[in-house]
């Protein structure tokens, strides 16, 4: 009998928890709005309190992120800072040392670099261009960690060479892709051992809710269960249920982020104002043909680019923005512009910026949903003013 064909990531992100209802039970599972279960009789101890996972709300959830990524299990949790850092606490004791990119989002590296050495547990960082993975490698080396694509220069990281290096020494391979989504990218098919999101951006894609995601293997995602326990960044059934409408449409979502992506970078690659585009989909960009092996289900939502004239340019065009909105974040269906100066990279001098490919002027720009033609008018106009 041949294998059975894997279902495609629409099917999974409405399929995926297995709901089946019996006759007369809702289509939608319904949110559990309680803190606590029936029972204590010593059986069914994890389906007691919702720190420990609501049912079915919460771990439906965790099971479809799982189907999603093709990983054996997943679990959500309050944030995606919160499965970032149960998972690093779980994979990690002290003595402990990590690998990790230097490209990384700044709470992450923050946690790497201020956190986890009070813990005992040290980070070496790795240019990814560089590539100096294996040269960082000691024998307490527990596990590797990257982002694919990079914020905000959306650089690719290729999971490929990272996972042999980690076979080879018995590691364990972690990626946060929340940029990529399971819908672009399923890193498992790369050797990624642990796949992070914030649920926060694309999988809730509403800007509307703050949620984490982990996935991988069944013993793996058990201690960062173990870890919320202990530590408590637990989801309230609330937002689980919204997290897991929000996923509903994440397949459909994704191919109208790419596509107007696509327009937008196209727009402004031809744009007189602009400096340079950074998109993935564009040839131009330096990591293209990586971008076209990895990211299976299109080049993402995130578009970069540098206004000509510098940070106060990059200003005027922002305050002339009619539709897009200027906030941080990322992945919903509004589009949201922000300047990495004053978000992500606000501590670093304006030189070292310079040398991370960041100059003032650099733009980023998360593409929503909206029609393609208002959105490009929106850039157009607003460019006409700086
Ligand atoms: N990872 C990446 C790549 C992010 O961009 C963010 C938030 O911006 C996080 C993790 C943290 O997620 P949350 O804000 O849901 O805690």
């Amino acid at each position: 009998m041949g294998r059975r064909r894997r279902r495609g990531p629409s099917t999974d992100a409405i399929h995926g928890d297995g709901h089946r209802p019996s006759p007369g039970e809702p289509i939608v599972p319904p949110i559990v709005q309680s803190s606590t279960f029936a029972g204590g009789f010593g059986r069914n101890e994890e389906l007691l309190y919702t720190r420990y996972g609501n049912n079915p709300t919460q771990t439906a959830v965790g099971r479809k992120i799982a189907e999603l990524e093709g990983m054996e299990a997943g679990a959500v949790l309050g944030s995606g800072m919160g499965a970032i850092a149960m998972t690093l606490l779980a994979l990690t004791t002290r003595g402990d040392h990590i690998v990790a990119s230097s490209h990384l989002y700044g709470a992450t590296r923050r946690f790497l670099e201020e956190e986890l050495p009070r813990r005992g547990v040290t980070t070496t960082f790795v240019d990814p261009e560089r590539g100096a993975w294996r040269r960082a490698t000691r024998k307490s080396t527990r596990l590797i960690y990257f982002e694919t694509p990079t914020n905000p220069t959306l650089q690719i990281v290729d999971p490929r060479p990272l996972a042999q290096l980690a076979q080879e020494r018995g590691l364990m391979l972690v990626m946060d892709a929340t940029f990529a989504t399971p819908v672009l990218m399923r890193p498992g098919e790369f050797g990624v051992d642990v796949v992070l999101h914030s649920a926060t951006k694309y999988l809730g894609g509403h800007s509307d809710l703050i949620a984490g995601a982990v996935a991988g293997p069944t013993d793996v995602i058990g201690e960062v269960i173990a870890m919320m326990r202990y530590y408590g960044p637990s989801i309230d059934p609330q937002t689980a249920w919204l997290l897991d409408r929000g996923i509903r449409t994440l397949a459909v979502r994704m191919e109208r982020h790419v596509a107007n992506a696509a327009a937008v970078a196209d727009f402004l690659d031809a744009h007189d104002a602009i400096d340079s585009v950074l998109y993935p989909g564009l040839a131009s960009h330096p990591d293209h043909a990586l971008a076209a092996e990895l990211l299976t289900g299109g080049f993402g939502g995130m578009v970069s680019f540098v206004v000509k004239g510098g940070g106060d340019a990059a200003d005027r065009f922002m305050r002339a923005l009619k539709l897009i909105h200027v906030a941080p974040s990322l992945g919903g269906v509004e589009s949201l512009v922000s300047q990495p100066r004053f978000t992500s990279h606000a501590g670093i001098s304006p030189a070292r910026r310079e040398e991370l490919g960041i100059p003032d002027g650099f733009v980023r720009l998360s593409v929503g949903i909206e029609d393609e033609a208002d959105l490009i008018g929106d850039l157009e106009r607003a460019l006409g003013r700086v």
